[in-house]
């Protein structure tokens, strides 16, 4: 392997979508960038993976509105479809973005779904579970199906509703999210990665993979980065690796996803304008308290879309995802068959004629996932926020390093939050730049003077 022997303004470590915004927002502003990941493959947890030869999605694949307005913003041609959320809940069908169904069910109940409105804008909390959503609307909706789908947020997180704070529904409008108007590249992630990708070295950019960031020191004139390939030299470092050591102590982790991996024939019918579907039983407090407390529920959510890869002569792929019992990472072929019974005779409700059309199915557990993706973990959220704790800064001032990724600023723990964290740290380092610059200009306006 060639040794990195340069000086860069600024290397960003990580190359998952934070670690590419990051890339392509300094080098828009004229930083010589060099961009490294340990992994073989760019991309981190958008991208897809060949098994057995057939396409699958790693794990990211719809989008908030927001990352749309990014990738405008950095002039890069990639262009998304806008597509549909369907909610299969007690043998009815809601959809997100919200339809007329979704919203007469809201208003059916005005008072309980004012109170619910009211209680986001102007939640005083006397105690502490009035920070949460499921004990907010355990208080103010009585009604089973108002009940589960205002608790709807907390599943699409990965989250119980007495784990998930209140605020937190707020999000997505708040930081201009729009996971409420889904959207997904045209030709699936990897061409989204690989578009990100080819941009950045076609800009001038400098990407190393299979480069293991083993340290960062202090130097002269910045960092010096110590790599599996040697030293690397820049002014800013930007880092992916998450600040879990800034978190409360004995953080509580998010649940890891498991997943089915399943081709089907081309001739089963799947529809054009819907990207997800999601099996929502009644009673997610239950069954997602069960499955947190470690033990397997008889009834629970889980959701499957489609790839929306590049045509295949004869199938195409889909994924489901589900969660196991908390820290079952390598469950029993037991657990696996009665798991894989209950999703599978479900799923024709969702998916009728699925069963029939099958040409391929995996079970990918939390365990199998890290050893495929080389270390990248199912875990959709780090890490359970509490109301007494906001996500650590995006900088550093004792190591002079910035951070990017759902560990650290702003709220969210999806693709926008990364996206928005590495817009963040990269004006965070235009301004310390300028700011440098001007005192060099002084300095040496006043060296002539
Ligand atoms: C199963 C699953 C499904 C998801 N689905 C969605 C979805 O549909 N929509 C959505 O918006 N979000 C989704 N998310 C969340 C989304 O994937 C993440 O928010 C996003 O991909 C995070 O990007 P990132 O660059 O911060 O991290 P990552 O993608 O994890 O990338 C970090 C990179 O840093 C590299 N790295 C770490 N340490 C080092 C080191 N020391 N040296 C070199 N390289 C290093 C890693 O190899 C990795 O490639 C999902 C997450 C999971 C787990």
């Amino acid at each position: 392997m060639q040794e990195l022997v340069q000086t860069y303004d600024a290397i960003v470590i990580g190359c998952g979508l934070a670690g590419l915004f990051a890339s392509l927002r300094l080098q828009q502003a004229g930083f010589k960038v060099l961009l490294l990941d340990r992994r073989d493959s760019p991309g981190g947890l958008c991208g897809t993976t060949i098994i057995d030869g057939y396409e699958f999605v790693i794990a990211c694949n719809d989008f908030g509105r927001g990352m749309e307005e990014d990738i405008e913003e950095l002039n890069i041609p990639v262009t998304f479809k806008s597509k549909k959320t369907r909610i299969h809940y007690n043998n009815e069908d809601y959809f997100s973005p919200f339809e007329r169904k979704t919203i007469l069910k809201f208003i059916s109940h005005p008072i309980a779904f004012s109170k619910f409105i009211w209680k986001l804008k102007n939640n005083k909390p006397k105690q502490v579970e009035d920070y949460y959503l499921g004990a907010v609307v355990d208080k103010l909706a009585q009604d089973r199906t108002l009940n589960d789908l205002l608790k709807l947020p907390s599943y699409m997180m990965g989250l119980p509703p007495q784990d998930f704070l209140l605020e937190a529904v707020e999000y997505d409008s708040f930081y201009g999210y729009g996971y409420l108007d889904p959207r997904t590249p045209d030709g699936g992630p990897q061409v989204l990665v690989d578009t990100l990708v080819n941009t950045f070295i076609n800009r001038g950019g400098t990407l190393a993979l299979n480069t293991e960031c083993r340290d960062i020191q202090k130097a002269a004139q910045g960092h010096k980065v110590i790599t599996n390939r040697g030293k690397v030299y820049s002014r800013y470092v930007i880092s992916s690796q998450p600040r879990l050591d800034k978190y409360y102590p004995d953080y509580k982790p998010g649940m890891k996803l498991s997943k089915f991996c399943i081709a089907v024939a081309n001739d089963l019918p799947f529809p054009e304008d819907i990207h997800t579907m999601i099996y929502y039983p009644p009673g997610i407090s239950d069954w997602y308290e069960k499955l947190d407390r470690g033990e397997l529920a008889s009834e629970f959510g889980f959701h499957i879309f489609k790839s929306d890869l590049p045509e295949k002569s004869d199938h195409y792929t889909m994924n489901i995802y589900f969660y196991l019992p908390r820290d079952l990472d390598r469950p029993t072929p037991e657990v696996i068959e009665e798991v894989e019974n209950y999703i599978f005779g479900k799923l024709e409700t969702l998916v009728p004629g699925l069963n029939q059309s099958l040409k391929y199915k995996k079970f990918i557990s939390p365990e199998e996932f890290s050893q495929i993706h080389q270390g990248l973990s199912s875990r959709v959220t780090p890490v359970v926020m509490t109301h007494d704790f906001q996500k650590p800064d995006n900088y550093d001032p004792e190591t002079d390093i910035y951070y990017i990724g759902n560990s650290v600023y702003p709220p969210g723990d999806h693709a926008g939050a990364s996206l928005l964290s590495a817009k963040t740290v990269a004006n965070l380092i235009k301004i310390d730049w300028q700011k440098n610059n001007q005192v060099v200009q002084q300095k040496q306006l006043t060296t002539i003077n």
